[in-house]
């Protein structure tokens, strides 16, 4: 109708743009392999970003093809992610601590063309290359000249070195327009059936999903913040942090690979970082070492943890050292954030220790999403804060289905199941209680039973194993891995975990193994890993 609102399309570029122009000297803060600090702002970004489209296009890049990142936090990972999206590509970001057979996998099925890679991460490449035959054309290493090491490629795969690319390549003088429903970005997330599982992000849902992760009750960045982005970049888009910073013109500083707690603290205090995102391993690691050294946090006011359940007496720990923690859950399908622990009238005079009750919550539902818990015959339960039921969400950045799964479909009106269960309190405030899924998330990694199980009944003495997640103070769970012998065998536990060397990357290999008679069983013949957890786990919570 005349005269109605513009109509513009809701692209990824329009962040940046919008960023350059209104907040282009606002610093982007990296911290390289070498342990050495790089400076950047908006501007160059976002200048060097439409350069790089131009090296995409050159490397035969289309609208729609898929580009894969293997790669930590870091303004050229800045860069990728703008330039991919924005030429109307996808950037399919690897997490670089999956197996070399999964990652051969996502890359197969997500047809990436090329890799981008950061030089630490070269040998993994080079394993997985060689099953990318005939798909795979070329390596651009995330470097300057000097730093890029030599890449041991198969014929036909052509290695790069990113800033060699940058220096000869013209500069797009505009960004493209199309459809805000294009595909921008799209990340695995380990299922149940073992393979990992693809989420493709559209431009309107991850552009919808930025403007709600700002506002004041979610982390809600202003352009005077400085945020440190600790969550990975290959984990559900740094949960968006890449977009969210520069919409707001905060400060962006981006820890690479140095996520120890020493090298962390120092980063935050050295950056003067005001806001800080994680999963609660980095937080549970960071708290362990301020009590050992008795450093402190110098600028640091608030921290969002999200991927694992934290600690209600962290909470109180770090509210002591001046910082507050906010609760916030969702999962890769939900790009991530569906709530968001901010309080409501009804919750902000609680006294200190409901308080704490009330923030070990995962939060409330923000607008955009919803989240309904339902019992086993389909039907809503009461928000009463006592009755669990599994969680399902829908909303405008939660995906229909799985990637190429169309079995996985739910519509855009359909609720997508989200394998947690949990309790809604009279509030809105949901509390995960449990997960149906028998995965094992160890330091914000999944772990699939799965996996463990198969490599399990590989060795000559096990008969039948089961894979169960214990609490670990550490790393949020650990696998426990419990095994029938053969008949006439007696493998020794010792003997069963070496078994997994080689096997699978060493941080999934099952801490403990016990050796038992038999397996308790269901009744269509699956173990019953419930029983297992009440017998084997302590219950992950008080
Ligand atoms: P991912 O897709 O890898 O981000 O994992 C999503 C899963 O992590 C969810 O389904 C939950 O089981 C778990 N999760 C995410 N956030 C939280 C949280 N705040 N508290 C407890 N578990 C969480």
């Amino acid at each position: 109708m005349e005269g109605l609102m513009q109509r513009r399309e809701l692209l990824i570029s329009s962040i940046i743009v919008h960023a350059a122009r209104h907040h282009g000297e606002a610093e982007v803060i990296s911290r390289r392999e070498d342990g050495s600090i790089v400076r950047t702002d908006y501007r160059t970004i976002e200048r060097r970003a439409r350069r790089l489209v131009g090296v995409l296009r050159a490397l035969g890049v289309k609208y729609g093809d898929r580009v894969a990142t293997l790669a930590m936090n870091s303004d050229r990972h800045l860069e990728l992610y703008y330039a991919i999206s924005g030429m109307g590509a996808v950037c399919n970001t690897i997490n670089p601590r999956l197996s070399t057979d999964d990652i051969a996998y996502i890359a197969a099925h997500a047809e990436d063309g090329l890799i981008f890679v950061d030089p630490c991460f070269v040998p993994l490449v080079e394993a997985v290359a060689p099953k990318l035959a005939g798909l795979l054309r070329a390596v651009v290493v995330l470097a300057e000249p000097a730093e890029t090491p030599a890449c041991d490629l198969p014929p036909g795969v052509a290695p790069h070195c990113y800033e060699t690319l940058l220096a000869a390549a013209p500069e797009e003088p505009e960004w493209p327009t199309f459809d805000e429903n294009t595909a921008a970005a799209m990340c695995y997330t380990s299922g149940t059936t073992g393979r990992p599982k693809g989420v493709l992000y559209s431009h309107r849902s991850a552009v919808l999903h930025a403007m709600m992760v700002n506002f004041a009750d979610s982390i809600g960045l202003r352009a005077i913040d400085r945020i440190a982005a600790v969550v990975p970049m290959f984990h559900v888009n740094a949960w968006g942090l890449p977009y969210v910073a520069p919409m707001a013109g905060a400060t962006l500083i981006m820890p690479g690979r140095h996520l120890d707690p020493a090298n962390l603290l120092g980063l935050l205090n050295a950056e003067r970082a005001t806001v800080a995102a994680s999963v609660p391993t980095i937080w549970l690691g960071l708290i362990a070492h301020l009590r050992e050294t008795g450093e402190s946090f110098r600028t640091l006011t608030r921290i969002v943890s999200g991927g694992a359940a934290f600690p209600r007496a962290l909470i109180g720990e770090y509210a002591r050292l001046g910082v507050s923690v906010s609760h916030a859950w969702g999962m890769t399908e939900s790009s991530p954030i569906v709530t968001f622990n901010a309080p409501k009238p009804a919750t902000a005079q609680l006294d200190a220790e409901a308080l704490l009750d009330q923030q070990a919550k995962q939060g409330r539902v923000v607008y955009g999403v919803d989240v309904r818990a339902e019992n086993e015959q389909g039907a809503e339960v009461p928000w009463d804060g006592r009755t669990p039921g599994n969680l399902l969400f829908r909303g405008h950045w939660v995906a229909s289905s799985y990637y190429r799964q169309p079995e996985t479909q739910v519509g855009v009106q359909g609720w997508f199941p989200t394998g947690d269960v949990g309790v809604i309190d009279e509030q809105g405030f949901v509390e995960l209680t449990d997960r149906t899924k028998d995965l094992i998330k160890s330091g914000g990694e999944w772990i699939s039973s799965i996996a463990l199980e198969n490599i399990a009944i590989g060795h000559p003495e096990v008969a039948e194993a089961a894979a169960i997640a214990t609490p670990d103070e550490k790393w949020g769970e650990r696998p426990l891995l419990i095994v029938v012998p053969r008949s006439g065998c007696a493998p020794e536990p010792d003997d069963v975990r070496k078994f997994f060397e080689g096997r699978t990357p060493s941080w999934s290999i099952p801490d403990r193994v016990i050796v038992t008679e038999e397996l308790p069983h269901g009744a269509t013949g699956k173990v019953l890993k419930s029983k297992l957890r009440a017998l084997y786990a302590n219950p992950p919570k008080p």
